[in-house]
């Protein structure tokens, strides 16, 4: 299924699904079946003079929550609205659900829901009406109460829409592409000025999608929801892929070195080679080589000496200091990543 609210971000020039040629053959279901959820190679895309996607080769099985992230221009809408077959490519391969979106957008329009940033319903009919109306449009739709049940909706089923906070209207916009009984779910940045319990409840309701099967592409600034929702993220940046990965194991990070942050006492030196200058904020951090030794060195040090080891830390690089390093990097105002830039997830 789809549904047919379109974001303000769509090109007046790009409406090409009214001269589209009729789909060809569909395939057989069970060829269908047997491809990637998405699947692109060498997707380009120019306005005029300007590349916004330069080459992206993407991967996405069925059933895998997947997170496209990257800054603001980085080309991750224009790369998702190819995939929905709302903007057509200047070449390379796309499949979706094993249909090409640019020849056969009827065909996959039956299949996909998305979820944009901000939709417009009616605001004066019930959540129940809004949904149904929604459901109506579609043969085999999922049961209204259904879906209201899975985004949470059930006890708001007959209050207007208009008298729900932002967050329940986002849920509202979950349930419309949910009506369907999509195959295929786009979300846009979904959490995007929700307050912190809003974005737990969100999340549970795209969990909850992928405990039913469905596959979940999303954008998002936001690297703990990616941390939290994603099987699989890929970085975007200038058009192109510069990392793809688990969230636990982009850049490497796994295999990064542990950062050890403390406070001393005024005064007082640190062990050998468990010390660094002062940050501004008077603390030490210094990149450990055997984590459980040299912390066992520290601890005996404070402890024999009866010094206080003020707001002790132990962390590894986080999905947002990866991010950073990498985007850094690729727009060439970094110090340059450590890591490096690709890492292939598991196929
Ligand atoms: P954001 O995180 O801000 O939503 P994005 O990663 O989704 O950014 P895109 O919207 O895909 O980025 O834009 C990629 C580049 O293409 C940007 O430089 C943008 O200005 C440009 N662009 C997008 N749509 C058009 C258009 N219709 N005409 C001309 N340029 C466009």
């Amino acid at each position: 299924m789809s549904i047919t609210l379109r974001s303000h971000r769509r090109s007046p020039g790009e409406t090409h699904a009214e001269h589209e040629p009729p789909d060809p053959e569909p395939l057989t279901t069970q060829a269908v079946e047997q491809q990637p959820a998405v699947c692109t190679r060498g997707l380009v895309k120019t306005y005029g003079g300007l590349t916004a996607v330069a080459g992206i080769d993407l991967e996405i099985q069925r059933g895998e929550i997947f997170a496209l992230l990257g800054p603001n221009g980085a080309g991750k809408t224009t790369t998702v609205e190819i995939l929905e077959g709302y903007r057509t490519r200047d070449s390379g391969e796309v499949t979706v659900l094993g249909f090409d979106p640019r020849h056969q957008r009827n065909s996959l329009k039956r299949h996909i829901g998305i979820v944009l940033q901000s939709t417009g319903v009616e605001p004066y009919l019930t959540v129940h009406e809004t949904v149904k109306m929604y459901a109506d449009l579609y043969p085999h739709h999922r049961p209204v109460d259904e879906v209201l049940e899975l985004v949470g909706l059930s006890a708001k089923a007959s209050e207007r829409v208009k008298s729900l906070s932002g967050g329940q209207q986002r849920r509202v916009d979950m349930a419309i592409a949910l009506s369907g009984d999509p195959e295929l779910l786009f979300l846009d940045e979904p959490t995007t000025g929700f307050d912190p319990s809003a974005r737990r409840e969100a999340w549970d309701v795209v969990k909850a999608l992928a405990q039913l099967g469905k596959t979940v592409l999303l954008t998002t600034h936001y690297m703990d929801e990616a941390q939290y929702l994603a099987d699989r993220v890929a970085v975007i940046a200038a058009g192109r892929v510069v990392a793809e990965g688990t969230p636990s194991t982009l850049g490497f990070r796994d295999r990064a070195k542990a950062r050890v942050r403390y406070r001393l006492p005024e005064g007082l030196v640190p062990p050998v080679g468990l010390g660094s200058p002062l940050g501004s904020d008077g603390f030490m951090e210094v990149a450990v080589e055997d984590t459980v030794s040299d912390l066992h060195r520290l601890l005996h040090w404070a402890s024999e000496g009866g010094v206080e080891l003020d707001g002790l830390e132990v962390r590894r690089p986080s999905l947002e200091d990866i991010y950073l390093q990498l985007t850094n990097s690729s727009s060439g105002n970094g110090t340059g990543a450590a890591t490096p830039a690709t890492e292939k997830g598991p196929r």
